[in-house]
């Protein structure tokens, strides 16, 4: 369906509140004027957005950031990110991070729970969609997982 996509992101920082609120993590929404509404597949956006969002609340210690965005990229894509302030990723496993069931250092993963499927599933619902998602990542620093969506040209959209 056609999305907006700051009502989305909204909704996801809705959806986490709880868990926002018991880590003291601040969370802000920040969509750049002219993204344009968006034809996608709700369920699987919000899955990925999910698995990035836990993601980010998982990995970012108590009194931390997070902060969604959207914003116009080129003429025929935008952007949307989730960053964080969290405990970042070692750069010997970036290259890996998006593969499935691959978990960063066992030890300090192991009591978060979690599968390490949550980013491949994401990589395989923007890539169906036509987009690509990318990580950046400094230890002890913080995220930030973008991803892209295709947007229609002006009057070629579906009815
Ligand atoms: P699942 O998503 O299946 O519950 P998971 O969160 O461990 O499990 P992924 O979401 O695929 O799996 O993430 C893979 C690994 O990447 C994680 O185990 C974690 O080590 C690292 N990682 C992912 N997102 C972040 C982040 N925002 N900050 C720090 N590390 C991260
Ligand atoms: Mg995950």
């Amino acid at each position: 369906q056609k999305m907006n996509i700051s009502d989305m992101l909204d909704e996801v920082a809705d959806r986490f509140s709880f868990q926002l609120r018991q880590k003291a993590i601040r969370v802000s929404v920040r969509v750049e004027e002219g993204v344009p509404d968006v034809w996608l597949d709700r369920d699987q956006i919000d899955q990925v957005l999910d698995n990035l969002m836990s993601n980010a609340i998982k990995y970012t210690l108590d009194g931390g950031r997070i902060e969604l965005s959207a914003y116009r990229r080129d003429a025929s894509t935008i952007a949307i990110s989730v960053r964080d302030t969290g405990i970042g990723i070692p750069k010997k496993d970036l290259n890996h991070i998006f593969d499935r069931f691959y978990r960063v250092d066992k030890a300090r993963s192991r009591n978060m729970g979690g599968t390490g499927l949550g980013l491949s599933i994401a990589r395989e619902i923007v890539k169906a969609h036509g987009g690509t998602i990318t990580l950046e990542s400094e230890l002890n620093v913080g995220t930030t997982v973008t991803f892209t969506l295709p947007v229609p040209h002006e009057g070629s959209e579906p009815a």
